[in-house]
């Protein structure tokens, strides 16, 4: 008898014992389940074809890539951060470029000024973290767009630090994983501008992009391993993208606006190399056909003619003419430095497209697409974590919901 019930406790310990190792181990199905959305900005889709990433492409071997990423226009990182985040295009969260001006109200939106990206009556839309937050699930921002906003932020975020150290990014990331479950956030974000940063300075083949992209491989690689340290790996759900390409640049290819349109009187709304021009309704067409006999090497538009496929012309701020450059050329200005790359061209430009991988015990393992919409990526997002996605928005999740098992 005494033996049969040493035997019945036995089995009890056990069967605990493998629960407990389950739950650490493996997500039980019905734990809120995690995502880490990690970005390096200015990442080009085929940078990570050149052998110079073997984090990444176990990662790859072993999860699912897009082979592109398809931005949306601008291919700026201000308004596709934001886009990934609430999918919506950037005419409708309203963060159209980096920088801009409200001539309505006298204001204006600065990416590099810590007031305006803190106040949230510019960015338009629910973000992914304000939906997680009414459900119960907590996020939290190694940085990420639109993270600083005074009200509906995610619940722990840091103030942006372009000079962070790789490591401490991480560390911070790790240091909220292990919080107790209760103040936990499942939804969690990391991002790193060193290869947008060396794109520009260099040119996108140039030795200190590829430099930049071995740093942020050794990166993943310490990530990873502070994941499987703490058992938090099995369940995980990482997805990597960027925000847009970087394509060479020309010095020869400049393009002066201050001398084409002397003597004209106007706003540039905007940043190279796209620009929409702001001006009184009775210079519009002046200045349309000055620019008209001036083209070459940007496209010229009527905002209202703006073709509906950059889905770019709806936003009251953009002016009524648009000017993109062609790849390769840019606008000079005075006191502006001059760069070897640049973004912000026609989304449909191979050179604008990105990286998308996902790995996790949500997505299919080996699996290959041709493409992704980064507007579809905030439904996929609310997917995973089981979250009810804004009703009102550009993406859908029909196109991408073969990537999950
Ligand atoms: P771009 O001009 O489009 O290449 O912008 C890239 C720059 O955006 C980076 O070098 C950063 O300085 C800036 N940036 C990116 N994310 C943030 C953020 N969350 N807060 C402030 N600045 C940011
Ligand atoms: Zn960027
Ligand atoms: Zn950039």
């Amino acid at each position: 008898m005494i033996n049969y019930i040493f035997k019945g406790g036995q089995l009890i310990i056990l069967v605990l014992a493998f629960f407990y190792y389950n739950h650490t181990i493996f997500a039980l199905p019905n734990e809120t389940p995690y995502v880490l959305l990690v970005s390096w900005d200015g990442c080009r889709w085929d940078y990570i074809n050149r052998g110079l990433t073997p984090n990444l492409n176990e990662l790859i071997e072993n999860g699912l890539r897009a082979e592109r990423l398809i931005p949306s226009f601008p291919t700026k990182t201000f308004p596709n951060h934001y886009t990934i985040v609430t999918g919506l295009y950037p005419e409708n969260h309203g963060i159209i470029f980096n920088s801009f001006v409200d001539f309505y109200n006298a204001d204006s939106f600065r990416m590099k000024n810590d007031n305006s990206i803190k106040q949230d009556k510019w960015f338009k839309g629910e973000a992914i973290w304000t939906a997680a937050k009414k459900q119960g699930i907590k996020s939290g921002s190694v940085f990420w767009v639109g993270s600083e906003v005074y009200n509906n932020g995610p619940d722990y975020a840091l103030t942006y630090d372009h000079f962070m150290p790789h490591k401490k990014r991480v560390d911070q990331l790790m240091a909220w994983l292990n919080l107790p479950e209760e103040e936990r956030p499942h939804f969690l974000t990391l991002y790193f501008a060193d290869l947008d940063d060396a794109g520009h300075r260099f040119g996108p083949n140039s030795d200190e992009v590829n430099t930049a992209l071995k740093d942020l491989d050794k990166t993943l690689g310490y990530l990873i391993n502070q994941l499987k340290r703490t058992n938090f790996w099995k369940k995980i759900n990482l997805i990597l993208v960027t925000d847009h390409g970087m394509t060479e640049i020309d010095p020869k290819n400049e393009i002066n606006l201050e001398k084409i349109l002397t003597g004209l009187e106007y706003f540039l709304q905007g940043d190279d190399p796209i620009y929409s021009i702001v001006a009184n309704q009775n210079r519009i067409d002046i200045i349309f056909n000055r620019l008209n006999e001036n083209k070459h090497g940007f496209q010229l538009f009527k905002k209202a003619d703006f073709p509906k496929r950059f889905h770019f012309s709806k936003h009251p701020l953009i002016g009524d003419i648009i000017i993109l450059a062609e790849p390769g050329y840019y606008f000079s200005r005075q006191n502006k430095n001059y760069f070897r790359g640049n973004h912000g061209y026609d989304n449909a430009i191979i050179d604008m497209h990105g990286i998308f991988v996902a790995y996790g015990p949500q997505f299919k393992s080996g699996y290959r697409i041709d493409e992704i919409k980064n507007i579809d990526i905030y439904p996929l997002l609310c997917e995973i974590l089981k979250i009810q996605a804004n009703e009102k928005i550009d993406g859908d999740l029909i196109r991408v919901k073969d990537f999950l098992k």
